[in-house]
């Protein structure tokens, strides 16, 4: 069997694995303790980077990248970490809903640079106020 990485552990951890993916990492955790000592390490790694991008990524809603970063992603402007989850969350998880967002983003980046300019505008003023009213709910 192919050697787990370090990502797929994350990605174990944040419960974005297919059944498949997981119940073979599960299965090899109770067979190596070397991977064993590779998650807890991963997990002191995630408690320890709290205040990463890719934690506070993780945290803020790991399991899928925003439509933003998916959009970032197709223009290539994503840092390599970024990149690295999104190409990730596509080709390894292959995800159907990112898969399929991706797509129609592909499209939509076949309009004038203007509009979508406005639209990514748009979409990080929204995602901005989100996160500063993270917790109490506006009426
Ligand atoms: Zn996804």
């Amino acid at each position: 069997m192919s050697e787990i990485t370090r990502e797929q552990l994350h990605a174990y951890l944040d419960d974005v694995l297919g059944e498949t993916e997981s119940a073979q990492i599960e299965r090899a955790l109770r067979e190596s303790e070397a991977l064993q000592k590779r998650l807890r390490l991963v997990m002191q790694e995630r408690d320890r980077g709290e205040h990463s991008l890719g934690a506070i990524w993780r945290r803020q809603r790991l399991s899928c990248p925003t439509r933003e970063q998916l959009g970032s992603f197709l223009l290539e402007v994503l840092d390599d970490a970024q990149a690295e989850y999104v190409r990730f969350h596509l080709e390894t998880i292959g995800c159907p809903f990112c898969v399929a967002n991706l797509a129609d983003l592909k499209e939509l980046q076949q309009e004038p640079v203007t509009a979508a300019r406005q639209r990514r505008q748009r979409f990080f003023q929204s995602s901005a106020g989100y996160l500063q009213g993270c917790g109490d709910t506006p009426t």
